[in-house]
């Protein structure tokens, strides 16, 4: 283990300041960060705790959004009645994660900023661009069968985000509250997660010492029903291979709203909008359905073990679509 400096931040303005002029890393549960450390992955030379930070509230805004602080559980988050009662698939999504325990100390904050699991990233030494840019991608030919994504890769890495929590965000719609040294700003939850292009150790949108504050859902869509949809390889405490959010709202037999998004077979949470597109006006039939689904994954580029997540991924959103229409 090597050493580190660690310091508590009583408020938001400390933990920025705490943060900077160093190699730093806020730590809230811990769960990713602490495992990554262990690994040697992660080196920082200064732990910023950030548990004491206000942030463990979740507030319905005057016009109808849902303000969630960053420190607040993904377990609080899962079981609060507002969140069961107006945004099921993110209480679903949240309890399909991990573990109960896990879940008890994984935070908001921490499950938008969690890192890939393709095992060359956590293992330290194979050649990886994430870890160390430009010293290969050992996943592309390698074993990239179940944490590898299809959409949105590039020659320079193909690792899927682990998160099911931000695959229910992006179909929700959120805005991502951040502070730093240069003041407060909101990130669009769809910009937050950056694709790999030639420079995947670059993840998200947050600035130098900048930190996750709030994360801000819209305003649920009304008379929607909504649902979120795990496949993988064990029933439980395991990573999607192929998950999707669906929320739809029918009206006079025809498709008003839908918004589709998708996880572990993307290399961020994947918003399906030309799929959702594809519905509106249209009858909730397993025809559109499937439709929708091939057009999900127009563009899909499979690696030597996972083409069969094509086929899944279509799967998940056909039968999500209709556990909520039927
Ligand atoms: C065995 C295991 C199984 C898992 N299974 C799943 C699963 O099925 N689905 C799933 O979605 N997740 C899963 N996870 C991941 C888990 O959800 C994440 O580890 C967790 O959400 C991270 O939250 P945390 O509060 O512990 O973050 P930490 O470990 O404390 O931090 C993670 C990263 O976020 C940064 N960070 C934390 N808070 C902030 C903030 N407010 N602002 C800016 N940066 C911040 C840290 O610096 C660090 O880089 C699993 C984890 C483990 C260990
Ligand atoms: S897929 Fe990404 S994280 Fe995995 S080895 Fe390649 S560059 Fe690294």
């Amino acid at each position: 283990m090597r050493n580190f400096g660690y310091q508590r931040a009583a408020s938001v303005d400390q933990a920025v300041k705490a943060h900077a002029g160093q190699q730093a890393s806020f730590v809230a549960g811990g769960t990713t960060l602490l495992d990554l450390v262990k690994l040697d992955v992660m080196r920082p030379e200064r732990i910023v705790d950030i548990n004491p930070l206000p942030l463990k509230q979740v507030e319905r805004l005057s016009d109808g959004r849902l303000k969630i602080g960053a420190m607040v559980s993904n377990a609080d988050l899962a079981w609060h009645p507002t969140v069961k009662q107006d945004y099921a698939v993110l209480s679903e999504a949240l309890l399909a994660g991990a573990s109960t325990s896990l879940r008890n100390k994984a935070t908001t904050g921490g499950n938008v900023m969690q890192r890939v699991r393709c095992p060359y990233f956590r293992d330290g030494i194979s050649p990886c661009n994430k870890r160390e840019p430009g010293s290969g991608c050992s996943a592309i030919g390698g074993v990239n069968r179940s944490v590898h994504a299809v959409l949105g890769t590039s020659d320079h890495c193909i690792a899927s985000h682990p998160s099911d929590m931000c695959v229910a965000m992006a179909a929700i719609g959120a805005r991502i509250l951040v502070d730093g040294p240069k003041g407060k700003r909101e990130i669009d939850f769809l910009d937050f997660h950056l694709l790999p292009g030639n420079s995947p150790e670059k993840e998200h949108a947050l600035g130098t010492d900048e930190i996750i504050t709030h994360v801000v859902l819209d305003a649920p869509i009304a008379g929607s029903k909504s649902h979120y949809l795990k496949l993988r390889d064990r029933a439980s405490y395991q990573f999607a291979l192929a998950s999707s959010a669906v929320i739809v709202a029918t009206s006079g037999g025809t498709i008003q709203q839908a918004r589709i998004a998708l996880g572990g077979v993307g290399t961020k949470p994947w918003r399906a909008k030309e799929a959702e597109q594809s519905l509106i006006g249209q009858a909730p039939t397993q025809e559109n359905f499937e439709r929708a689904a091939r057009i999900a994954f127009e563009g899909a580029q499979p690696q030597s073990q996972n083409a069969f997540k094509i086929p899944l991924g279509q799967q998940a959103i056909v039968r999500s679509l209709l556990t909520v229409t039927v």
